[in-house]
């Protein structure tokens, strides 16, 4: 049984026209979770955003929400924002103390310390970072943080980049093709912390055998690190024709990195992206494999020269993997 972190104030946050990350999400996410045992548990709402976040970005957000104001060109606020993204964040503790699944809005894995983070040109609809707040909330130690949303989790990496106890491995479309441009696998995390950041990289195009190509060095890298909790940032933009992206994974990508956490006692995963399909079928598959559920999905193979693309990023990200981690 699947614990679901939900309230109607995810719903709350709205644009005023059409915007891609909009209220719907949450209905297209719930037709493929009712397909699946679950149990549904209300979220918290949080009243220290600022363990994570700059006083002066927590106060930006507040007054932008009251004035219903953009952040960005690409990132909305409504009057609900504020409370919405408050909630999310306590929605990723309920999920952490649940084990579960936290179901929220806005998304969070863009946003750093002072919101934009590493050069990103926005906050990429993001708000506040959720998967970070339960690590801070708790002083967590030894935490991999997995993030396979299709796009690079610039916050979330910020967050933590001097930080060796925690383990933050990002996979995501080659960034010279999509938002936010950053995310290359030469950023490592600094100080104490070198090694412990790990950016992997799925040209345009590719597909499940790609992905199926990291799952074992991401086990390898885990099986050294031995964290005591793992915390997914769980986006399904990289889903095929979801919409915002051009890399192709399925199901069985999705189910795959579900499964990686079943050796592990204590976990939790926070939705990030994800805008048509791949929120109803990857999300689908991807708390069957969080949940030790037994399935067998088709792989999607990518043609020859998206795979011998691949192959020279992952040679370039196995070199310098290397000097850390046994691979
Ligand atoms: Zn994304």
């Amino acid at each position: 049984m699947i614990t679901i972190v939900y309230d109607d104030i995810y719903k709350y946050h709205a644009p005023k026209g059409y915007h891609v990350e909009n209220p719907s999400r949450i209905d297209k996410a719930l037709s493929a979770i009712n397909q699946l045992k679950v149990k549904f548990k209300k979220p918290i709402k949080v009243d220290d955003p600022q363990i994570i976040h700059s006083e002066d970005y927590v106060k930006l957000v507040e007054k932008h929400s009251k004035l219903e104001e953009n952040l960005d060109e690409d990132t909305y606020t409504n009057r609900y924002t504020y409370e919405s993204a408050l909630y999310a964040m306590g929605g990723a503790l309920e999920a952490f103390e649940t084990n579960g699944f936290a179901l929220v809005r806005p998304p969070g894995h863009h946003a750093g310390v002072n919101g934009r983070a590493f050069g990103a040109p926005t906050l990429g609809f993001c708000i506040f970072n959720n998967v970070a707040y339960p690590i801070k909330k708790y002083k967590l130690k030894r935490v991999a943080i997995i993030d396979f949303d299709v796009h690079y989790g610039n916050g979330t990496q910020e967050i933590f980049y001097d930080d060796p106890d925690i383990l933050h491995i990002d996979v995501h479309q080659d960034p010279r093709t999509i938002y936010p441009g950053n995310g290359f696998p030469d950023m490592i995390g600094e100080k104490d912390a070198e090694g412990t950041k790990i950016n992997l990289l799925i040209p345009p195009l590719g597909s499940d055998d790609l992905y199926e190509e990291l799952i074992p060095i991401i086990q390898a890298i885990l099986d050294d690190f031995k964290p005591a909790v793992i915390a997914y940032s769980a986006g399904f933009d990289s889903y095929m024709g979801d919409g915002l992206a051009s890399v192709n994974a399925t199901e069985y990508t999705f189910y795959s990195f579900g499964v990686l956490s079943n050796k592990f006692t204590k976990k939790y995963a926070v939705l990030e992206g994800g805008y048509d399909k791949g929120l109803i079928k990857g999300l689908k598959a991807f708390l069957e494999g969080f949940a030790n559920i037994k399935m067998e999905y088709k792989k999607y193979q990518s043609n020859d020269s998206v795979r011998s693309r691949f192959m020279n990023y992952l040679s370039e990200e196995k070199n310098i993997l290397r000097n850390y981690w046994s691979i």
